[in-house]
């Protein structure tokens, strides 16, 4: 799938939701300091869509996002995966790989993360995965993550 193709598919599957309210956002209980700064950080968002910025404050703590907390920041972050400012800066993408990529450890909280996802979104999800694998970045530097990655989400019966 190209990525014309993909971003048609991603605003297909994945519409805008609400905001989470406060601590329904967080995956741990209030002992989880990353989750306490991440509701702080985020308190200035608060529409549908989350902008780039906000994207780069939880890219690297999607662990401590819920359920909700994920289906409010996916669709914002996978469209922004697919720009070109993404393509420049390329930690979100990759973050985002490898957090679709849990080692057998973390598989349990992984899929407890994406229950909140349909099932026309998780195939997105793996269209995601092989669009990443196209791309010349993705394909030289982590192509064993997407291919785990891949596999977990297929794994995901719904
Ligand atoms: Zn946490």
């Amino acid at each position: 799938m190209n990525t014309e193709a993909l971003v048609i598919k991603l605003e297909a599957d994945f519409s805008f939701v609400d905001k989470p309210v406060y601590r329904s956002i967080c995956f741990h209980t209030d002992e989880c300091y990353q989750c306490s700064y991440l509701i702080d950080d985020l308190l200035i968002y608060k529409g549908r869509e989350i902008p780039p910025q906000a994207i780069r404050c939880v890219h690297q703590e999607m662990s401590c996002l819920s359920a909700k907390g994920w289906r409010w920041v996916l669709p914002s972050y996978l469209r922004y995966c697919l720009t070109d400012e993404a393509r420049y800066n390329e930690m979100e993408t990759e973050f985002l790989i490898y957090n679709l990529a849990p080692s057998d450890e973390y598989k349990a909280d992984t899929h407890q993360r994406l229950s909140g996802l349909n099932k026309s979104q998780i195939n997105c999800l793996i269209e995601f995965l092989n669009w990443c694998k196209q791309q010349e970045s993705w394909k030289d530097y982590c192509l064993e993550e997407i291919e785990q990655g891949i596999i977990f989400l297929s794994s995901i019966k719904l």
